[in-house]
């Protein structure tokens, strides 16, 4: 409740950052990180002048390399829960290939209880909420998972690994719609577990083909809830969409053609049809231009409006990474 107040005087984006450890125990190495406190990072850029310059951009919330995802998870835990409360709700991964986007969305490819991601968390944490309701709500949550692939939308959670192309539906009644994709009824974490399961693997299925196609495409975890309150019948819907977004490295015209080319293109015409739907909510224009991709088109009803958007973007510590990091930063700034 009180969330919901501050919220309101807020807006309703919040942007987020978390930076990712260095990998393979490389303890020891220089990070492009020179400091995080609370909302503010400031970072090493390069010496393009023989000096070395430092850079700080504020958001909500900054995680540094040791937040573990609990910690993570009870950032946005107030975010999540509002769904239940009826509010629509939307949180992006954002950042460059390998920067952890997967990683805070779902886990690492090893699972552990305590490398969960937010996807397994929120789940799990609305079904412990609904059961704590369950006198005075009844809540009924399903499941859908889609992946957008150049332009086009398919559904993961297939059982004959078929994954054919969908339609994106406008109805008076549902809003918008994906009317065939796969809708799931779900009331365990292990009903959640499996699922996730069958949606990873339709997306592998698909990479092995076309050669890590995961970090090019955007996946969709969508939770539907209607909850029922016992007393005077009244019906409250809300949904959250839970997306790792395809990589958002720029690629080098001049060393890529054909698919991969095309492929980037789409990318890159995405997310920034994306981030300009954030950032004219963000400032209130009374024009948002949803329509210039599949992503923002499908997520209309849950971008603006009543429905919060968290943009949780991601960065890698090296500094190879240094210009994608810096891109960025500078989108997150953009939508915040
Ligand atoms: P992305 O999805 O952005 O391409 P991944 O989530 O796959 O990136 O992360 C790249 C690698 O880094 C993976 O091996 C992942 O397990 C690891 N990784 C990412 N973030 C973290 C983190 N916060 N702590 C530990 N390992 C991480
Ligand atoms: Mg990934």
């Amino acid at each position: 409740k009180l969330y919901n107040q501050v919220q309101d005087l807020k807006g309703n984006i919040r942007v987020y950052c978390r930076v990712r450890p260095f990998l393979g125990g490389k303890l020891n190495r220089l990070s492009t990180v020179d400091h995080i406190e609370e909302g503010k990072i400031t970072i090493i850029t390069p010496s393009k002048y023989g000096k070395e310059g430092r850079k700080s951009f504020n958001f909500n919330k900054v995680f540094g390399p040791s937040a573990s995802q609990e910690e993570v998870f009870a950032d946005m835990q107030p975010l999540v829960r509002s769904v239940l409360d009826g509010y629509n709700v939307c949180i992006f991964a954002y950042g460059q290939t390998g920067s952890g986007k997967t990683y805070t969305m779902s886990g690492p490819e090893e699972l552990t209880e305590e490398s969960l991601g937010v996807n397994y968390r929120a789940l799990s944490d609305l079904f412990y909420l609904s059961e704590l309701r369950k006198d005075t709500f009844c809540y009924d949550v399903s499941v859908q998972m889609i992946e957008i692939y150049n332009e086009q939308v398919r559904d993961l959670l297939v059982m004959d690994g078929l994954n054919k192309r969908l339609g994106i539906h406008n109805s008076s009644q549902k809003g918008i719609n994906v009317p065939d994709a796969n809708i799931v009824p779900v009331s365990s974490t292990s009903d959640v577990i499996n699922l996730m399961n069958l949606g990873q693997t339709n997306r592998a299925v698909s990479s092995t083909a076309m050669n890590d196609r995961s970090s090019r495409s955007h996946s969709c975890l969508t939770v539907h809830v209607q909850g029922r309150d016992l007393t005077s019948g009244t019906i409250l819907r809300g949904c959250m969409h839970l997306v790792d977004l395809a990589g958002s490295e720029r690629v080098n015209k001049s060393e890529v053609t054909g698919d991969r080319l095309k492929e980037a293109q789409h990318i890159n015409r995405s997310l920034s049809a994306l981030g300009d739907v954030v950032s004219s909510l963000a400032q209130k224009n009374a024009h948002v231009p949803y329509r210039n991709s599949k992503l923002t088109q499908l997520l209309q009803d849950s971008l603006g409006g009543q429905a919060k958007t968290l943009m949780f973007v991601h960065i890698s510590p090296e500094h190879e990474a240094i210009g994608e990091t810096i891109s960025t930063l500078k989108f997150a700034e953009r939508v915040s």
